[in-house]
């Protein structure tokens, strides 16, 4: 499975307290994401990431791009609610693109988790659904 992640400033520690308590289960998937993000999961956790731009320099559209062709099977995207972002057309065009395409998408670390243990026992049928 391919996993996205994505963590907005004040939520980056957060994404990588989540990493470092699932670290065993990203460690069977390919794991993106953002610039900042990953560099600071890739430090804690020592797990590979595939790393992309950060996020308002486009990294938000290059996992959107990965979506759209089908390419993205889940996505954790920590958000933080109360701070402006300058790239919120970005991220929202990222969310649409998720329910366009029936993609598992976590914005909060409980929901995160639930997805992430769905992932561990296997219920994949998500994405049986939408896959065309
Ligand atoms: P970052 O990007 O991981 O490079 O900080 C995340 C975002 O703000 O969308």
């Amino acid at each position: 499975m391919n996993i996205a992640l994505i963590a907005h400033d004040r939520k980056k520690k957060d994404m990588v307290n989540f990493s470092l308590a699932y670290k065993h289960i990203f460690a069977k998937h390919t794991i993106f994401a953002t610039g900042t993000t990953g560099k600071k999961i890739q430090e804690a956790t020592g797990l590979e990431i595939h790393r992309f731009l950060s996020g308002p320099l486009g990294g938000d559209q290059q996992i959107g791009s990965k979506i759209a062709s089908d390419e993205m099977d889940l996505v954790i995207f920590m958000r933080d609610p109360l701070t402006a972002q300058p790239h919120e057309p970005d991220i929202l065009a990222l969310l649409r693109l998720c329910d366009v395409h029936g993609i598992p998408l976590a914005t909060n670390v409980a929901t995160a988790e639930i997805l992430i243990k769905g992932l561990e026992r296997g219920d994949m049928q998500w994405r049986n659904v939408f896959k065309k």
